[in-house]
């Protein structure tokens, strides 16, 4: 995609959905230590007390030395987004947490959120720095019945319905989407950007390098991708719903 066509669809879009794919934040190291083999299955976590002791340790023990999470230049930059007027809403795919941690309002985090945890029995939160830093009971402390949650889905459970319904309504009623890719597209991604395209043919994928090893170059790609650093094109985005703006 040339910089004049990318410059025009962003010029002339005030409802933007923005998808940002995962490893966005210090290479995925976030992403990696929880991965979905790194989690338990939903049913042995209910039923064995072993299994939650082993999986809360885990999570102290890697968490601790990464409280608090802090935005990184592209994490600045989206949060600035956030809150233009041109921006409809943003699906996050990475579970760090920090855009909502910083105040996001337009956020949806669709595969989860470790800043915090729930019980499932009487709904206390709580957040995992309190939980992390000092080493809190895993023992819900309220109904002292029922053991904390991370607030990421386990084996065996889907993403959140309402946070689904909220991505198919801002993906019904974008008038671009702007995906910012770090090496790959997920799965869930692929339905979306399909979802867009039968409706309008407004599609912007940033990054520089995405890695197709897994299946074919898909036939939208070269019309839609815009070589460029997620970095560097935020900061072009910035730019231009700015001056749209003014
Ligand atoms: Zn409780």
């Amino acid at each position: 995609m040339i910089k004049s066509i990318l410059q025009e669809y962003i010029l002339n879009s005030n409802n933007i959905a923005i998808i940002i794919e995962k490893n966005i934040y210090r290479d995925g190291e976030i992403e990696k230590m929880f991965d979905f083999e790194k989690r338990p299955h939903m049913s042995e976590y209910r039923n064995s007390s072993e299994i939650r002791d082993y999986f809360h340790k885990y999570t102290k023990k890697n968490l601790k030395k990464n409280f608090p999470f802090k935005p990184n230049n592209i994490y600045k930059k989206i949060l600035k987004l956030d809150t233009s007027s041109s921006v409809r809403g943003i699906i996050n795919m990475n579970i760090d947490g920090i855009l909502k941690l910083n105040g996001a309002k337009n956020v949806i985090d669709l595969e989860g959120n470790l800043n915090w945890l729930y019980c499932s029995q009487c709904g206390m939160e709580t957040s995992m720095e309190s939980f992390a830093n000092n080493q809190d009971d895993v023992l819900c402390s309220n109904c002292k019945d029922n053991s904390l949650k991370i607030n990421l889905p386990f084996n065996g459970q889907e993403p959140s319905q309402w946070d689904l319904k909220d991505c198919w309504v801002l993906l019904n009623s974008c008038d671009l989407l702007i995906l910012l890719v770090e090496n790959f597209i997920s799965p869930i991604t692929f339905s979306y950007i399909e979802l867009v395209k039968n409706r309008l043919d407004r599609i912007i994928i940033t990054g520089n390098l995405i890695d197709f090893t897994m299946g074919n170059t898909p036939e939208f790609f070269s019309d839609s991708h815009y070589i460029c650093s997620n970095n560097d094109f935020l900061d072009i985005l910035l730019e231009l719903t700015t001056k749209r703006n003014n």
